[in-house]
């Protein structure tokens, strides 16, 4: 194993972030073609995957199958979109800053790619196991169609080791291996009070307003200090690190005088319990609002489900608690979309063994609060696999999806060892 090219590795990125590979509607086709063209390029003797009505993934594979244990590298080449708003610097042209260089992409996920390319690099693009890689070009706009891929070839991304560089560490430097992905489910509420809007100065004080059912409604759903409410759900504690206080208040940006809500461990809200919270409100909006009492209010609420805890259970429970509690015998409508299964990742020992020696320091055991619709197909479709979550998106700053994204390079390169590094651990093993 060859050391990892640091030049190589911020080349490769720049040249990928150039690109505004963006995915959603609205936004041309050509630059995500450029960019599967740029890794087909990068990974000797890859070739396309179709992905049926989105741009193609690109796949290749190396090292010998059969002698050893198959690992699957993957990331993803498309970013979010980049509204101009707040950011410093172009977000397609790669900019350093200090330790950091900014743009789309920079982190989430093109970091992941470049991250990849390099280990491999460090082999000289033959690595010690058999490696297949594969990286996808619609993984932000949220319709999944990868998915498709996956049921369609169930053995193109089979492996004994997923590796998913698509994460980041709690902290700065802090190597960290997420074990947990909560469940994911939404309902969509509706009161309706009145057969139509009401004048507020005949009507109002007695006709029952439906956004004030809603909000009071809303409100149920916490105590005062902002823990959940509905009865039956199943929470546990958290048995990995915790994190500290300070830390998640500034990751998280909360306001100097604003309180977290809930009780226990940060960890313990984070990644042991259920969240709830409010997505969207459709109430009239505030410019142009006439005097009425307003007759029919919705919302959308989202549930995020712990490990150990069932998703039918717990919608089921946050939507018997929305029916106890609606005021004033409002009309309530309630649609739940099916939710997500919490997902418990078995830390694997080679892939902790890799993050340590590439960092020099121990490991950190944490959760996500998200879910990632590909990794629980992927746990479903090989259930005897492992699966790691990581990259080079730390906590701290690298503000994925927002202006000014941004990836440190230290961070990276040392990712970029930790791939070469489990390659090289897994030979071993198996040796
Ligand atoms: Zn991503």
């Amino acid at each position: 194993m060859d050391p990892i090219d640091a030049e190589r590795l911020r080349e490769d990125l720049e040249r990928l972030v150039r690109i505004p590979s963006i995915a959603f509607d609205g936004h041309p086709r050509a630059p995500l073609d450029e960019a599967a063209a740029l890794v087909k390029e990068l990974l000797p003797g890859s070739r396309y995957v179709d992905v049926p009505g989105e741009a193609p993934s690109v796949y290749a594979e190396y090292g010998e199958p059969g002698t050893g244990p198959t690992v699957l590298l993957y990331a993803h080449y498309d970013v979010q979109p980049a509204p101009t708003e707040g950011w410093e610097s172009d977000p397609f042209e790669p900019t350093l800053r200090g330790n950091r260089l900014y743009g789309r992409g920079a982190a989430d996920d093109k970091s992941g790619v470049v991250g990849h390319l390099a280990a491999l690099r460090a082999y000289d693009f033959k690595p010690p196991v058999h490696t297949k890689v594969l990286i996808e070009g619609s993984e932000e706009n949220g319709r999944q169609r990868i998915l498709e891929v996956v049921d369609a070839q169930p053995d193109l991304m089979r492996a004994d080791l997923l590796v998913i560089a698509d994460g980041g560490n709690w902290k700065l430097g802090e190597p960290t291996l997420c074990t947990t992905l909560r469940g994911h489910g939404k309902l969509t509420v509706t009161l309706r009070t009145l057969e139509n809007a009401l004048h507020s100065g005949m009507f109002g004080g007695a006709a029952p307003d439906a956004l004030l059912a809603l909000v009071r409604l809303l409100a149920t759903l916490h105590d005062d200090d902002g823990n959940v409410a509905v009865k039956g759900l199943s929470d546990s504690t958290w048995a990995g690190a915790d994190l500290p206080e300070p830390d998640f208040r500034r990751q998280a940006g909360v306001l100097d005088g604003v309180s977290l809500i809930g009780g226990g461990s940060v960890a313990d809200r984070l990644w042991a319990s259920h969240a709830v919270s409010v997505l969207g409100l459709d109430a009239p909006a505030v410019e142009g609002a006439g005097n009425i009492v307003i007759p029919v209010a919705r919302a959308k609420v989202a549930v995020r489900i712990p490990q150990g805890a069932d998703p039918v259970d717990s919608m089921d429970a946050v939507e018997r608690h929305l029916r106890a509690h609606t005021p004033w015998g409002a009309a309530l409508d309630i649609e739940v979309e099916p939710a997500s299964s919490p997902l418990a990742l078995e830390a694997d020992a080679a892939a902790a063994r890799a993050l340590e020696a590439a960092y020099g320091k121990p490991v950190a055991v944490m959760g996500s609060g998200g879910s990632i619709p590909l990794v629980a197909r992927l746990a479903e479709v090989y259930p005897e696999a492992k699966i790691v979550l990581w990259g080079a998106q730390d906590s701290d700053a690298a503000q994925i999806h927002a202006a000014n994204e941004s990836v440190d390079l230290t961070e990276l390169e040392a990712i970029a060892r930790t791939h070469a590094l489990l390659l090289q651990q897994l030979a071993e093993s198996e040796g």
